[in-house]
């Protein structure tokens, strides 16, 4: 079966084709830096990292770039406000640059932990500004913009499909006025390049043909991916929060200069909420990685919880769930790690699991798929080799993985193994038996719907 993948532009289920034998293009809006990444927005990059690893599986290179918003990202998503940089800095005292730079490092940290795969290409979007001004120059070119007195503006009404993507209705934004429109002609209308403003001296400013002042906050991503992917790729990503606004203008910028929309696929990653509402980083509330690991959470729980939601539903977050992950990755990784190395994956196990991946990244069956390896009564070194093959797409790290200084002599471990062999067949008397040699020896059997747990006694609770 090959490849399905949800795309937003059609809203169906498409067979995955990349435009290019073999190679595929993936470019995923990053964060804007102004302050730390929260938890949602790590689950959308780490939907990301997952649909990158299936990309992989099916057996194409993936070129896969992340664009860092330090400059242009306005308080409001209808340009106005402030640039959310230049607020960040009044509310640190540091300078933009430095709040840019401080928190792309935090990102960065995030982005390991969570063991994402490094892009490609990291893009930051001041070290693209003549990139940005030589798109608007174009679009000015081909007539698609106008002056208002504090910006270049993106005239979206010569687009008969602008806002296709979000199915948004122009006309009935335009007849319901529900947006102040400035000196904006139509409500969907976004600027390109801001003038800084003439009182304040702006920290993040350069010249253009237009006057001084600092790039929109959508022509990053059209003109980085033309950049580093061409017009026409495979893959875009983002939030779902990006559907209406981000990538309807991105996508209409594209079309403007080069007649594409920009890729094959749109594909989005819905929320995680907590239970009292919506996460989001402006509004203050919110919870990050730090925050867990503090808590006594490993980031890679985190990653495994994400992979137990479809990344098309919403994700309520809450502290009972997330310690509900850490406890399944915990069992996972004590079982794990007493099976020896050497096997051979058991192949039609690994064409289930491929199977439920390739069918929109149904994560939460793959992993139905893995725990029942984990309870299977296969060989263990089979069960190891199987899950490492599935664990190339969870990304949890299990090889790498290293109880606390606790190593299971051989004979032990043979004990053991003998044991689960006799649970299997159901010699249960003989079980027993085996459970009483190794707690002789000081090591606790444990029965877990996962298989069985062994643990040294003086460590056991
Ligand atoms: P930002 O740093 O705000 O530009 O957002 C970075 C990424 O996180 C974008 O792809 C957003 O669409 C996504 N995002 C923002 N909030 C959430 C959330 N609560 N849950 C999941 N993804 C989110
Ligand atoms: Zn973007």
């Amino acid at each position: 079966m090959p490849l399905a993948l949800y795309d937003t532009w059609s809203r169906t289920l498409r067979a995955f084709t990349p435009i290019q034998a073999d190679r595929v293009g993936l470019y995923c809006c990053g964060p804007t830096v102004y302050d730390h990444a929260h938890i949602g927005n790590l689950r959308t990059y780490v939907f990301e990292d997952v649909l990158r690893r299936v990309l992989v599986l099916n057996g194409y290179t993936v070129r896969h770039v992340v664009n860092i918003t330090d400059v242009g990202h306005l308080v409001s998503d209808a340009d106005e406000g402030e640039d959310k940089m230049e607020k960040g800095s009044r509310r640190t005292g540091e300078s933009a640059w430095a709040i840019a730079e401080r928190y792309t490092a935090a990102f960065m940290r995030d982005w390991q932990a969570l063991n994402l795969l490094e892009p490609a290409v990291w893009c930051r979007a001041t070290d693209h500004i003549d990139e940005q001004i030589d798109f608007i120059a174009e679009l000015e070119r081909n007539g698609y913009t106008y002056r208002t007195a504090d910006g270049i503006y993106f005239d979206t009404s010569q687009q008969d499909d602008y806002g296709n993507l979000a199915r948004l209705d122009a006309a009935g934004l335009q007849a319901g006025k529900r947006v102040a429109l400035g000196e904006k002609q139509h409500a969907t209308d976004f600027a390109l390049w801001k003038f800084s403003p003439p009182d304040t001296k702006r920290q993040m400013e350069w010249d253009s043909p237009w006057g001084r002042g600092f790039p929109g906050w959508h022509i990053e991503c059209s003109a980085m991916s033309a950049k580093y992917l061409g017009s026409w790729f495979d893959i875009h990503c983002g939030g779902e929060d990006h559907i209406a606004v981000h990538h309807s203008n991105e996508i209409a910028q594209t079309q403007a200069r080069y007649g594409t929309r920009l890729a094959n696929f749109w594909m989005h990653g819905h929320f995680l909420t907590l239970d009292a509402g919506k996460m989001s980083k402006s509004g203050g509330d919110f919870v990050r990685l730090q925050t867990l690991i503090e808590r006594g959470i490993d980031p890679l729980a985190y990653r495994y919880l994400c992979l137990g939601a479809h990344y098309r539903s919403t994700l309520r977050f809450n502290p009972e769930a997330l310690d509900a992950a850490q406890s399944a990755l915990d069992r996972l990784r004590r079982t794990y790690v007493q099976w020896p190395e050497g096997g051979t994956p058991d192949l039609s196990l690994v064409a289930r699991f491929k199977a439920e991946v390739d069918q929109d990244l149904n994560l939460p069956r793959a992993l139905a798929v893995l725990w029942d390896v984990v309870r299977s009564d296969l060989p263990a070194a089979t069960r190891r080799a199987t899950v490492d093959r599935f664990d190339a797409v969870l990304g949890l790290r299990l090889a790498d993985w290293q109880e606390d200084a606790v190593t299971v002599p051989a004979d032990i471990a043979l004990l053991a193994e003998a044991r689960e062999k006799a649970r299997a067949l159901k010699q249960w008397s003989e079980a027993d038996r085996l459970r009483e040699v190794l707690l002789a020896a000081d090591w606790l059997v444990e029965d877990s719907a996962s298989g069985q747990v062994l643990r040294p006694l003086d460590t056991a609770k």
